[in-house]
């Protein structure tokens, strides 16, 4: 393997070669997880290849095939598991620079895969009144390919569900990692070979996206007396299919009066928060739907206007408020499946207490309300964090541990078979992202078997 040999091919490439730049370029927000952070830390590439087009894409990815060079793709590096991180050096494949909207139409758009979803939106609200189904709260910084590669849900998923169900994206450009590198356009339930499988199996240039109508959002915050009260309210806000809405989230008491300092001179102690955002012409109906739950509206104020977006406190922007605050923190990621969910949520509360803080964000996962957990914990000890996930998947709340960089790990626990599949086609190398598939490695891989850091050549599995 040689980057020289890569760099010395390819010479009209903008390539960024300063260790420091290259350093900060092979990092993500991985230092969420304090296991990844120790795990990852010293991970770096040897040079960052920064193409302006496809075509300088496709000449990148054949000299690293050539040379056997390692390749990462990047957006914004907005990820939180180290997905982005060149594990084995090499090069990484800063994808900014694709930033343009090919075409839009009513409903639809389609456009490269850096483009800046902030700027995505502002196009599309401008020229067809429409936006993305939903995003993550890294809307104003992540890409789109970095969205889709290695994202999940957002806002709007309240209402939409996540990438995963079909429709939510209509169409993939894929280049592959091959001597020759071919160009396809995956559509359809194609999608899911290279959906979410963090660039292991070819790199996207193209997406194209289905559009929600855009309309004038509202921040709505209110009060409640505990948490599961929120939590309830949220819910049937989800729930009712007349209200046009885009997000709907719960932090228990103490979390937004620690950790959301805009909002500190509103908030009264003791009380549970719902972070939510409506359609202006919807806003009126809200009052009646929080007095059944005992809640009270506290703000409300236009999205766009705000300094910083209410989105920016939701998902796991509450984890980064809270982090400003107080850098022992992490997080999970769980599932409190229905019908048995606040009897989850209020059990976990009463053992954990303070040391695992409830933050609930409410989606629609295949037709069905759901209710996700990104609870702020207080990181004591490695052990501990599994003895908590432990506990929390035995009591029948599955956890997609964002502690693990792995796919398998870090999902569904098991081996996705079709995205295996795909990149035993388009990265028949596996110089794509290297270390981010187990099964790549180890098709015969069960959680149980091994885990994904050990395959690395580090005993210290977390
Ligand atoms: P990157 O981090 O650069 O890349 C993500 C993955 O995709 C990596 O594996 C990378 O190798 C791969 N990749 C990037 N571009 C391509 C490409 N063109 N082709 C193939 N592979 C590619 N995620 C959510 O889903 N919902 C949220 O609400 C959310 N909130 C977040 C809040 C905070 C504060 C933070 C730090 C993260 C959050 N995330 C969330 C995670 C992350 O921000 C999003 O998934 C984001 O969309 C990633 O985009 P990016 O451009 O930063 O991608």
């Amino acid at each position: 393997m040689s980057v020289q040999a890569v760099m010395a091919e390819l010479p009209a490439i903008d390539w960024i070669t300063d260790p420091a730049l290259v350093r900060q370029r092979s990092r993500d927000f991985f230092w969420y997880s304090p296991v990844l952070k120790r795990q990852l830390n010293g991970v770096t590439a040897e040079a960052v290849a920064c193409p302006r087009d496809e075509a300088e894409v496709i000449a990148i990815m054949a000299a690293c095939v050539k040379h056997q060079v390692p390749l990462t793709p990047r957006g914004a590096g907005t990820g939180n598991y180290g997905q982005a991180m060149p594990l084995k050096g090499g090069v990484v494949l800063d994808l900014m620079g694709l930033n343009r909207v090919i075409w839009t139409k009513p409903g639809v758009v389609r456009a490269q895969a850096g483009i800046k979803l902030i700027d995505l939106d502002a196009i599309t609200r401008r020229e067809v009144r429409g936006e993305l189904r939903f995003h993550p709260s890294t809307k104003r910084t992540a890409s789109l390919g970095g969205f889709i590669a290695g994202g999940s849900s957002g806002i709007g998923s309240c209402t939409y569900g996540k990438l995963r169900e079909p429709g939510n994206i209509l169409g993939l450009r894929v280049v592959t990692m091959e001597a020759e590198p071919r160009v396809l356009e995956l559509r359809g339930a194609e999608i899911d070979k290279a959906n979410h499988a963090y660039g292991t199996n070819g790199i996207i240039t193209e997406l194209e996206m289905p559009l929600a109508p855009a309309w004038d959002w509202i921040d709505v915050l209110s009060e409640f007396p505990d948490t599961i009260s929120a939590a309830r309210f949220s819910e049937a806000l989800v729930s009712s299919d007349g209200i046009v809405k885009k997000m709907a989230g719960v932090v228990a008491p103490g979390v937004a009066q620690r950790y959301f300092k805009p909002f500190l001179g509103i908030l009264v102690p003791g009380t549970a928060t719902s972070l939510a955002m409506v359609a202006e012409p919807f806003l009126e109906l809200l009052p009646p739907l929080l007095a059944r739950f005992g809640g009270r509206q506290i703000h409300a104020a236009p999205t766009e206007a705000a300094e910083t977006p209410l989105y920016e406190f939701t998902w796991n922007h509450t984890t980064l408020q809270a982090l400003k605050v107080d850098r022992g923190l992490t997080y999970l990621q769980t599932l409190f499946p229905a019908p048995h969910h606040f009897e989850l949520v209020a059990k976990m509360d009463a053992l954990f207490g303070d040391e695992v803080m409830q933050h609930l964000e409410f989606v629609r996962l295949n037709g069905v309300v759901s209710c996700f957990g990104l609870q702020l914990v207080r990181f004591t000890t490695e052990e501990r964090l599994a003895e908590i996930i432990r506990i929390h998947e035995e009591a029948g709340a599955p956890i997609f541990n964002p502690h693990a960089f792995t796919l398998e790990e870090g999902g569904m626990k098991r081996i996705d078979s079709e995205q295996l599949d795909f990149k035993r086609i388009a990265d028949p190398h596996g110089l794509l992202n290297p270390g981010k598939m187990i099964a790549w490695d180890d098709p015969d891989w069960t959680p149980e078997r091994k885990r994904g850091f050990y395959l690395y050549g580090r005993a210290d599995a977390p």
